[in-house]
């Protein structure tokens, strides 16, 4: 569990709704990456959504409520892509299992990857306090969730958690 799963975008790779990356410059990304301990996911991708596609956000509730089947997923367009939200976050979580980590650091905000606020499902930028559908599954399971702002508490706990081996996928 010494393994970090770590939201793509955050690494800088273009997998964000809009073709962007919002990389996270930070010398602790950098050591941890060289180290082997980062294993990059993007849960979206993983439901085969692709780059580009609408925006999306959590209707009627959090990614708990998703999972629980009291709230969706719905795109800009109207679409429903809740199916491939909740296969994604399957994916992201069989993954972070796989591959022994037991922290996640993702990035907030995102109706997959928040793990402290979600935009509040109107699409007018309002936010509201909730995880989304991969940072709920995950801590269902144990895994610790960081918000990409509270790094420093995720070094703090990283402090101690020496290294097996890197990972090299
Ligand atoms: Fe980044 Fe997560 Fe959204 Fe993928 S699902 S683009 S990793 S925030």
């Amino acid at each position: 569990m010494d393994r970090i799963l770590i939201s793509a975008c955050l690494l800088g790779r273009p997998v964000r709704y809009d073709g962007s990356g919002k990389r996270l410059a930070d010398s602790r990304i950098d050591r941890w990456q060289a180290e082997g301990r980062l294993v990059p996911v993007c849960p979206e991708l993983l439901g085969e959504l692709t780059v580009p596609r609408p925006a999306a956000e959590i209707v009627g509730g959090s990614g708990e409520d998703v999972l629980a089947g009291t709230a969706r997923v719905l795109a800009a367009t109207g679409e429903d892509v809740t199916a491939a939200f909740l296969a994604g976050a399957e994916a992201a979580l069989d993954l972070a299992r796989k591959t022994g980590c037991g922290r996640a650091l993702l990035i907030d905000r995102s109706p997959s990857c928040g793990s402290l606020s979600i935009y509040d499902g109107t699409f007018s930028g309002r936010r509201i306090v909730g995880s989304g559908v991969v940072a709920a599954l995950l801590a269902a399971h144990g895994i610790d969730v960081y918000a990409d702002h509270e790094i420093d508490r995720l070094a703090e706990a990283m402090a101690n958690s020496p290294l097996r081996e890197p990972y090299a996928g």
